[in-house]
């Protein structure tokens, strides 16, 4: 097995995975944490291989997207601000983290319901 074979994100991308997706375009795409912080916590990532986001070829239309999907966020949610995170650790697959921040403790919504109002907005 190759590592493009194994990605876990890869995977989700050929739908190989299931996923709350939230957003994507031909290049892109954007889907509810498995793990989240917060409801509407979002990961965006390139639909191609890269190990490191530094390595995506158009890294600023990459992160123009990546603030679409924010604004998207903001709208369907409104969080107090949204926070961007990048670390690539976890999952040796390019991938920014878009954490929405409340001013309270949100009642916890079912993955579906968070993804639907996002991707509808
Ligand atoms: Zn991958």
């Amino acid at each position: 097995m190759s590592l493009i074979e194994d990605c876990v994100f890869c995977k989700i991308v050929r739908g190989e995975i299931p996923s709350h997706k939230v957003w994507e375009d031909e290049n892109y795409l954007a889907f509810l944490d498995i793990n989240p912080q917060a409801d509407g916590h979002t990961l965006v990532i390139p639909k191609e291989h890269y190990r490191w986001v530094w390595g995506v070829p158009n890294f600023g239309g990459y992160f123009e997207k990546i603030r679409e999907v924010e604004k998207k966020i903001e709208k369907a949610l409104s969080p107090l601000w949204v926070e961007m995170k990048v670390l690539g650790i976890d999952v040796p697959h390019a991938h920014v983290h878009l954490i929405p921040h409340y001013d309270k403790e949100q009642k916890k919504e079912e993955f579906s319901e968070v993804a639907e109002r996002i991707r509808n907005t």
